[in-house]
């Protein structure tokens, strides 16, 4: 287990929306498909279209042509970019110390993949009556595009899956998700002195924002959900950027925002509306036009039923009732695949995508045997 998840740590994988420091997973994929491969997994690398260098792994043992009931268990294979500055430790290389494992990856999330292979390898081929799928996503800290690419048609042959993204060993059902959107008013530049000369875009991006603020106040009142720590949904404007002088008309002004919706609310049905409101606004004067962008696609929101099957097998192995969390994951694609998908993993998130990330020692044998019981329970008995 720990040569793998040295390996691991040690063949870089960062992805990033930053093309200069967005590199490869394919290195990564090859390392869990010649293990994967010598355990008697079927595997397949399957290269993401438009994306050069990148791949998703699907590898799967067992009775794969019987029965739609299976498990997945799934990570992604990127990391995030590091600074080397900061860490105390090669960032490359699984460094232990005070009952902690260094590496950028350790926790977020490439030892997952050395845990659950070691825990696959502990079971007899033969034994396999459902199929064990192990599932290695590309991007998953950029874009999500591994994800996304992913279709039923892959997982006809399982019907639960675990995502291992850190969560101190306790499950959860539900995160909310997360949209980004960038706002563009136009208008005409102009002498200060003459307004009728130009079209004010600080005072078309003023009307936005004062919708922006109104439509906030709806959905809040509109959705909430006690599970989680912060019970709304949530918009932040996060960034205005516009004009140059103060004796010219403004031409330009853009805005960016960052909404984080509930379970149950859907992007692109509030990426509909946040339209409709604004087409309303900027239609009252007809100098100014309004651009509307999403930055990137978006993470939808996850749920998993507090009464599903796999929520209540979870929790009785765990001990521990199924929670909501802040961060976003892979869940809700799986979820949209018609998987029963929660997430839980070793490691804590207050360590990942920071200098010196670790995975503590002592979470990793109660995550293995876990695991173990989980597969016995769906795949074998
Ligand atoms: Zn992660």
């Amino acid at each position: 287990m720990l040569d793998m998840m040295r390996a691991l740590i040690g063949t870089p994988s960062v992805s990033s929306t930053n093309q200069s420091l967005d590199q490869s997973n394919l290195p990564v994929i090859h390392l869990l498909a010649d293990w994967l491969e010598n355990l008697g997994f079927t595997v397949s690398v399957e290269p993401l279209s438009n994306h050069p260098g990148k791949a998703n792994l699907i590898a799967t043992i067992g009775p794969s042509h019987k029965g739609a009931d299976g498990l997945v268990l799934s990570g992604h294979t990127d990391t995030v970019p590091y600074d080397e500055h900061h860490w105390q430790q090669d960032p490359f290389k699984l460094t232990e110390k005070n009952n902690h494992f260094y590496g950028l990856g350790s926790t977020d999330m490439k030892s997952f993949f050395a845990l659950a292979i070691d825990v696959a390898s502990r079971f007899n081929l033969k034994d396999f009556k459902r199929p064990l799928t192990i599932l290695a996503t590309a991007d998953e800290e950029s874009a999500m595009t591994g994800a996304q690419a992913l279709t039923k048609k892959q997982f006809h042959h399982a019907k639960y899956a675990i995502i291992g993204e850190p969560t101190g060993l306790t499950p959860i059902r539900m995160h909310k998700g997360v949209m980004m959107e960038s706002l563009v008013v136009t208008g005409q530049a102009g002498h200060s002195s003459n307004p009728n000369l130009g079209a004010s875009a600080t005072e078309g991006m003023h009307k936005v924002i004062n919708e922006l603020l109104k439509w906030r106040d709806d959905l809040q009142r509109k959705h909430q959900n006690p599970s989680f720590a912060i019970t709304s949904p949530t918009m932040n404007i996060g960034s205005i950027h516009g004009g140059d002088n103060p004796n010219r008309i403004c031409s330009h002004c853009e805005t960016q925002i960052d909404i984080r919706p509930l379970p149950g609310m859907d992007i692109d049905t509030l990426r509909a509306d946040l339209q409709k409101r604004l087409n309303n606004i900027l239609s009252i004067d007809s100098k100014l036009t309004l651009a509307h962008r999403p930055i990137f696609a978006g993470v939808p929101a996850f749920e998993t039923a507090a009464n599903a099957k796999l929520t209540q097998m979870v929790e009785s192995l765990t001990g521990k009732k199924a929670e909501a969390v802040a961060f976003g994951t892979e869940a809700p694609f799986l979820n949209r695949l018609g998987l029963e998908t929660l997430v839980v993993g070793p490691g804590n998130i207050d360590q990942a995508h920071q200098a010196n990330e670790y995975i503590p020692a002592d979470q990793i044998t109660p995550y293995c045997n876990f695991m173990q019981k989980l597969i016995s329970n769906i795949c074998i008995k």
